[in-house]
């Protein structure tokens, strides 16, 4: 479609064996970079609050095997995987590897929950604070804030309602960067109908999450160029990434 390129094929919420995915970073960089479509993915995963009853009881069902979080003493570790990683994206498919963290509050009968993602973010977020204070964090840092499957409410006992900025709209919606408008399968069209800035994400946690929402950006594949693209949320697209799209 003429002026209608170049369009980026973004991926902005991605999780790894750093926390609940299956996959390791190097695998993710694989898979997203072998079908020679994805621009630019981000690496998000959790980091949990010090009391994550999820957490525990997933600890203890695979004997500890499994981490859930990034823990604060690894996150150095963490970010330089993300780096390397990231090197041989670019240079391997061109693709772009944006470091992100999603600060996750998991509270069984919390209404004051929520998952905030912070891209391109440099220094590690406790997820013991109120969302208020997460974002602000986010700020400080120059990174950008993603308020992530906004209006996700339980439907299952032990699931875990994340409606707490967008219940809050109104005091916090200045804080909050970006939302998360189409999260793997669902859309969530209220979020949009507010006219704020949205974005689309896999929320992967494994390979078959790949065929999910996903966001297209027209700006340049540099991170800055990137960030500012999502705020000011003008040549964004959602689109629905599925198995054989754009099949050559
Ligand atoms: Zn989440
Ligand atoms: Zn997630």
């Amino acid at each position: 479609m003429p002026g209608y390129e170049p369009f980026l094929l973004c991926d902005f919420h991605v999780h790894t064996q750093w926390s609940d995915g299956r996959l390791t970073v190097a695998e993710v960089v694989d898979l997203y970079g072998a079908t020679g479509k994805f621009d630019v993915i981000a690496i998000t995963d959790h980091i949990l609050m010090k009391k994550d009853l999820l957490a525990r009881a997933g600890r203890i069902a695979t004997l500890g095997r499994r981490a859930y979080g990034v823990r604060q003493e690894h996150f150095e570790a963490y970010l330089e995987d993300i780096e390397m990683q990231g090197k041989r994206a670019l240079k391997q498919y061109g693709m772009l590897v944006i470091p992100g963290a999603e600060v996750t509050q998991n509270r069984l009968r919390g209404r004051k929950n929520s998952h905030i993602i912070a891209l391109g973010i440099t220094d590690y977020i406790s997820a013991d604070q109120t969302a208020d204070e997460i974002l602000r964090a986010i700020r400080r840092q120059g990174a950008l804030s993603i308020a992530c499957h906004p209006h996700h409410r339980t439907t299952r006992r032990i699931e875990i309602s994340t409606c707490y900025l967008w219940d809050n709209r109104k005091e916090l919606a200045p804080l909050v960067d970006v939302w998360e408008a189409a999260n793997r399968d669902d859309l969530f069209s209220v979020t949009s109908l507010k006219h704020y800035p949205y974005v689309a994400n896999s929320d992967f946690h494994k390979a078959k999450h790949l065929y999910s929402w996903k966001t297209l950006l027209r700006c340049e594949k540099q991170w800055p160029a990137i960030a500012d693209a999502l705020r000011k949320n003008v040549d964004v697209a959602l689109t629905l990434y599925r198995n054989g799209s754009w099949a050559a």
